[in-house]
């Protein structure tokens, strides 16, 4: 029989994901008896509270094991609201809330419910690699503007302004960012909001996921809390993933415009109709319950942060800006290209930097390339502080044993 297989058009150019594609190296040399630390994955490394199970394994004993509402129970659409009044000042009711399995449906949802072929999306660079996946998925065009350390990892305002065309629907903020961990303070994001203003065709998204995991008292606001103008066509996406250690609960939620809300229902009533009736119990749970756990977690990241920033900036060849929230360090290093291995290899690009410090190593991290901006090195930091002492000792050992140009 002749393989028929076809891949369809919309899937030129996408492959699953490099993170998970090093990962499954690591996994391979941890498998053939190598001491691999993985620095690659963006989960937290605690577990999830316990009130917050028992409230999943409720739902399945109280028989809540059924359809639900399509995009959302009353109940958690309820916490939603609460937490949205309680932590940003902001009203929404439920018809302005939608729930999905995770955030990434979310955006998924809201890139399919409104993009038409050419439509253009603007993604400041680096970028969570889902972000062009799903716009080009949706037929539109990620339109990605480079914004290196000199900017701080952050879109300036007249880059915007002169990426902007008649074509422009969406502009995809994530702050505090995931790879670069930066975020904007409210001034910043009033700048970007008024270049918004002049293009009324465009909206704007806004990925506040990681918002309590931020450093040295920064505090994030939303947009929508900084100028309401931008209100009327702001999507606000948020999931209980990363504040609550439950990634593989598989809830997210976003608020905006009812319209919006209520087209993104639509594709996903055809898609995957409600997310699990006990994860959404459980998120009822976490949105609902004591908050104490939250920050504390986020200050037991601070240190860790301190750690990997300070050893990094001591290796020569390495630079990295101190990120203000998320547990990501996205380090320069400009100063290895170029550079020769012991074996004679010479490292070309952050690619070959990364998969030699893997080979070499035993220590996984992922290249500036898979987030669109090169020659960088994303480590995620939500591992244990012996951990990633040992891993910032190899990086170090190993660096020492290049021969720069
Ligand atoms: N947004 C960003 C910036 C992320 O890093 C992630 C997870 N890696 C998500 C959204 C998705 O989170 P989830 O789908 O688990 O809610």
């Amino acid at each position: 029989m002749t393989d028929t297989f076809r891949p369809a058009a919309r899937l030129e150019g996408l492959a699953v994901s490099e993170i998970l594609r090093i990962g499954a190296r690591a996994k391979a040399l941890a498998d053939a008896g190598h001491p691999v630390i993985v620095l690659g994955a963006g989960e937290p490394d605690f577990d999830t509270p316990l009130h917050v199970k028992a409230a999943g394994v409720a739902a399945i004993e109280g028989g809540d094991t059924k359809y639900t509402a399509l995009d959302g129970t009353p109940a958690l659409k309820a916490a939603i609201c609460a937490k949205l009044q309680r932590e940003n000042g902001l009203t929404y009711t439920p018809a302005e809330v939608t729930v999905a399995a995770g955030a990434k449906q979310i955006i998924y949802n809201a890139m399919m419910a409104t993009l038409d072929a050419g439509d253009e999306v603007i993604i400041p660079t680096p970028y969570w690699t889902t972000y062009s996946a799903i716009v080009k998925i949706a037929g539109g065009v990620p339109v990605l503007i480079p914004c290196d350390d000199s900017v701080g990892f952050k879109l300036q305002p007249a880059a915007l302004a002169a990426a902007i065309t008649p074509k422009t629907r969406w502009l995809m903020l994530n702050t505090p960012s995931n790879p670069t961990g930066a975020a904007y303070d409210a001034a910043e994001l009033q700048a970007l909001i008024d270049v918004l203003k002049t293009a009324p065709q465009v909206w704007l998204m806004t990925d506040e996921i990681y918002e309590h995991i931020t450093y040295d008292g920064f505090k994030c606001v939303s947009p929508v809390a900084v100028d309401s103008a931008i209100r009327p066509r702001c999507l606000i996406v948020n999931g209980v993933s990363k504040a609550y250690a439950m990634t593989g609960w598989r809830i997210g939620y976003g608020a905006g415009p009812a319209a919006l809300i209520k087209a993104m229902a639509v594709v996903q009533s055809q898609a995957t109709s409600n997310p699990a009736s006990m994860a959404q119990a459980a998120a009822v749970a976490a949105l609902n319950g004591p908050q104490d756990e939250v920050a504390a977690r986020a200050a037991s990241f601070a240190a860790r942060r301190d750690l990997v920033v300070q050893r990094l900036n001591a290796i020569d060849g390495i630079t990295c800006r101190q990120p203000e929230g998320a547990f990501y360090a996205f380090a320069s290093c400009a100063g290895l290209i170029g550079a020769r291995t012991p074996s004679g290899d010479v490292l070309a690009s952050d690619r070959d930097f990364c998969s030699w410090l893997l080979e070499s190593s035993y220590v996984a991290t992922v290249p500036g390339a898979a987030f669109g901006l090169q020659p960088y090195f994303r480590i995620s930091y939500a591992t244990a502080m012996a951990e990633l002492e040992e891993a910032l000792d190899r990086i170090a050992a190993a660096c020492s044993t290049l021969t720069r140009a």
